[in-house]
């Protein structure tokens, strides 16, 4: 039998998933290795908890242009899946460690549903990491086999600008010998992989509803706030709720929550929040 003419020609349906529009979806809040810890039998490896399960940390937010994602996790793939995501339309970038960078080749199927390349905003030192260690999406002629992700970059730099039809305030971050970018959208700031605040970062997160901020574990590290230095930051901040992410295995979901002064949360993959403040305009330093 002659197969019929529309399983020989319709295209497959891609792009299909979920509309964020008006929130913010924590993909993955775990450090660089994800939790459980491949090989460790501690308490939390081994919990039973479902809070205890950590991808490595990323964000998707539902801007009113469409989804921007924040890093593109080793864990990407996994993550957009589970969390019924088809469609992303740029990229966002923290800083170029490999937790953050070395899932891009898993953007290949949304520029499929797409047909159009995927801007990803960075600072060069992110666009030189990616260039390199995925040189094969940037060779001369056409690739062999199973195709690229297609990307094209966008420079940013510490000064305001406009994407996805909000207004983005990069926000100054040390971590250890070097520094990254946090980001605020309204009221909203998402603050990962840092240890320090710069004095010029602190007014830009005055009245924030929520502060989403680094916190990898209890005792002190050279890249990472701990949790004391989290909450420190979180107090001087003052948003209405902060949410701590990048957390290690030394951070068992359920003792470590029942620490939390009020105002302040573990996050846990999956969980969502509205993005408030979106029309006003960035606060000026
Ligand atoms: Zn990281
Ligand atoms: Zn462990
Ligand atoms: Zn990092």
């Amino acid at each position: 039998m002659k197969p019929t003419a529309d399983a020989t020609t319709a295209r497959p349906p891609l792009g299909i998933g979920r509309d964020l529009t008006g929130r913010m979806l924590f993909l993955g809040t775990g450090t660089s290795t994800g939790v459980p810890l491949v090989g460790c039998g501690c308490e939390t490896c081994t919990s039973g908890d479902p809070r205890d399960n950590r991808t490595r940390t990323s964000a998707l937010l539902g801007l009113p242009g469409g989804h921007l994602l924040i890093d593109t996790t080793p864990d990407l793939r996994s993550q957009l899946l589970r969390e019924k995501i088809g469609r992303v339309d740029a990229v966002l970038f923290t800083h170029d460690h490999v937790d953050h960078v070395y899932g891009l080749d898993d953007l290949r199927p949304l520029c499929f549903a797409t047909g159009r390349s995927i801007p990803l905003h960075c600072e060069e030192r992110v666009e030189n990491r990616i260039r390199k260690a995925f040189d094969y999406a940037f060779a001369p002629g056409p690739p062999l086999g199973g195709g690229v992700p297609k990307v094209t970059f966008e420079r940013i730099t510490p000064a305001p600008f406009e994407l996805l039809g909000a207004a983005v305030t990069p926000l100054r971050l040390r971590h250890g010998v070097f520094d990254v970018l946090g980001f605020r959208f309204g009221d909203v700031a998402y603050c990962t992989d840092t240890n320090g605040i710069p004095d010029e970062t602190w007014p830009l997160l005055a009245g924030l509803d929520v502060l989403v901020l680094d916190c990898l574990r209890l005792t002190r590290h050279p890249t990472h706030y701990a949790l004391e230095e989290s909450l420190a930051a979180a107090a001087r901040v003052a948003a209405k709720r902060t949410i701590l992410v990048h957390m290690a295995h030394e951070i068992r979901h359920a003792a470590v929550a029942a620490m939390l002064p009020p105002g302040v949360e573990l996050a846990v993959d999956g969980l969502e929040v509205p993005l408030t403040g979106l029309g006003r305009p960035s606060p000026v330093t």
